[in-house]
């Protein structure tokens, strides 16, 4: 049970992942047709292959992204539904309000994402920048 979120609380925070996701969608098909726009400008002729696979593979990084935030909200949504939201994955303590309306797909407290990120880090030194905006 999330008995430290409220009902209001937690019909403020879903409408707040419903409102992530709408945005996503929107950024994600925006970021699409100037993609398209790209590719498409002067004919394919004058389009060498470099950047051709260049679009086409942000395109893919980006569909792969959003997948991933996608699944994000809809696993938040998922876990308000059954009653899960709001308690750290790996510790089980109740994440605070101001976290969960500052960052409403975290699945962690404080604690454990510092330390998965310290992890991370440790894994590969490369920071993803790409989505940064979208608050992993
Ligand atoms: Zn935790």
């Amino acid at each position: 049970m999330s008995d430290h979120l409220s009902d209001d609380v937690l019909s403020e925070l879903r409408e707040a992942l419903e409102e992530r996701r709408a945005d996503l969608t929107n950024k994600s098909k925006k970021a699409l047709e100037e993609i398209s726009v790209k590719t498409d400008r002067g004919g394919r002729d004058t389009i060498d292959e470099s950047t051709e696979e260049q679009s086409t593979s942000t395109l893919l990084r980006l569909k792969d992204r959003e997948k991933k935030f996608l699944n994000k909200i809809n696993g938040a949504l998922e876990r308000i539904d059954e009653d899960e939201y709001g308690r750290c994955l790996d510790c089980d303590e109740p994440i605070p309000v101001e976290r969960l309306r500052a960052r409403p797909t975290t699945l962690f407290c404080i604690d454990c994402k510092e330390s998965r990120e310290r992890a991370e880090k440790r894994q590969s030194k490369q920071r993803p920048t790409f989505m940064d905006e979208f608050d992993f």
